[in-house]
């Protein structure tokens, strides 16, 4: 006899897979590979998706490893840190094989208000083969 139930067995849905603070699918599948299990970001897109969702999370080793040697900050705090909304790329642009630029929008609120960062970061690529941040310009 069936059971009347059985089409209705839970379905997995998407709660169960947390979405991606990038915009990407679902964390594990897009960031969450960078940030929780190791793997290189083999784009500065990738990277720069990454590093974002590292803010959101407030993830300061991830940041202060993905950032090059020479323009990296001692320390990173989130005191001041603002309420990230939502990333959307605008471009990116590879120009060799260690030099790319990826401009942005990020847009975050603080004391209720919401602002717009938007910005063209440079990265570069040491002999490790990994991509890192070095700096960038605000574009408004
Ligand atoms: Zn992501």
């Amino acid at each position: 006899m069936a059971r009347p139930d059985s089409s209705r067995a839970p379905r997995a849905t998407t709660c169960e897979r947390e979405a991606c603070p990038c915009g990407g699918p679902a964390f594990a599948d897009c960031c969450g590979r960078y940030l929780e299990h190791g793997d290189i970001a083999p784009s500065a897109l990738a990277l720069m998706r990454s590093r974002y969702t590292a803010y959101v999370r407030r993830d300061a080793p991830y940041l202060l490893d993905t950032w090059a040697a020479r323009t990296r900050p001692a320390s990173l705090d989130f005191d001041d840190a603002p309420q990230w909304l939502g990333l959307q790329v605008k471009a990116h642009a590879q120009h060799d094989d260690a030099h790319a630029e990826v401009e942005f929008v990020a847009r975050y609120k603080v004391g209720g208000r919401a602002h717009r960062l938007h910005e063209r970061s440079r990265f570069e690529r040491g002999e490790d083969g990994r991509w890192r941040y070095l700096d960038g310009d605000l574009l408004e």
